[in-house]
């Protein structure tokens, strides 16, 4: 996808700058996550996120970004990504995906969450995405300065493989980031270890697996936005941009760095 084009290197002072815009992503999806309940519309919770970022300084990355309508994605159910938030009133048993992004002095930040609406969803989808959030740190936890870029795919991969028959869909894919939101490399979430790009201080890379119950076909509707599971199969969606220093991975858009999630998968965070 993003062929030929060299991977941006940052500068220890552009990555600071990186963490900042982070650090109001996840602040951002923090107040939304607390926002959703049965009854919100996703036209709401743009509201807010809009409200949130700019009173820290900072601009939404995703607000006019190749026509895109809105500060963030709202995809619902059977919603993969891209979803535009608008007049759809959350319901009780919902998921939905919100994917966020902001830009501090030229850098930029970007994650997603799902968030179950209300407190009757299925046992079934409140595994979906717990088996989507923990391939991400697994994700996160099999990158290692020196390694390689398909190392992280392919830990996402096998742990949602470890987990059932889920779908893991590789029409979208995570992506390089810094003074674009979306930069050369593509991350897949599907893959053998050890090829593509290694791994160097200064890369920053959005991580975002998407999983479904069912197929991973999908397909784009008239909205030009919103992509769909090609089934009707409910799906998942997680991300988080992160970092590699000599200390351990710095996952840029958690609040706390990723410090907590990172010891418990027993590898080193720069702020643990
Ligand atoms: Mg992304
Ligand atoms: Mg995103």
């Amino acid at each position: 996808m993003f062929r030929d084009r060299a991977i941006e290197i940052k500068t220890p002072e552009q990555i600071a700058l990186m963490r900042e815009a982070g650090l109001v992503v996840a602040e951002t999806l923090s107040l939304l996550s607390s926002a959703v309940k049965p009854g919100v519309t996703t036209g709401e919770l743009d509201a807010i996120a809009e409200r949130h970022i700019r009173s820290r300084g900072a601009t939404p990355n995703f607000l006019g970004y190749h026509g895109f309508p809105a500060t963030i994605c709202a995809s619902v159910n059977d919603e993969v990504v891209h979803g535009i938030p608008g007049d759809r009133v959350l319901q009780e048993g919902d998921l939905v995906s919100l994917d966020c992004g902001a830009i501090v002095q030229g850098w930029h930040g970007d994650a997603a969450i799902t968030v179950a609406v209300g407190g009757s969803v299925s046992d079934e989808l409140r595994e979906l995405m717990r088996v989507c959030e923990e391939s991400m740190w697994r994700g996160f936890a099999a990158a290692r300065l020196g390694g390689r870029l398909t190392d992280i795919s392919s830990a996402v991969e096998s742990y949602v493989r470890s987990q059932g028959d889920y779908g893991v869909v590789e029409d979208y894919v995570g992506h390089g980031i810094g003074s674009a939101m979306h930069m050369p490399p593509s991350v897949p979430n599907h893959g053998r270890p050890g090829k593509g790009p290694k791994l160097v201080r200064g890369m920053a890379l959005a991580v975002e697996p998407m999983i479904t119950l069912g197929t991973i076909e999908t397909e784009v509707l008239d909205d030009d936005w919103t992509v769909v599971t090609s089934d009707g199969s409910w799906s998942a969606h997680f991300e988080h941009s992160f970092t590699l220093t000599p200390e351990g991975a710095l996952i840029l858009t958690a609040l706390d760095g990723g410090a907590a999630k990172l010891t418990e998968l027993g590898v080193p965070c720069a702020l643990a």
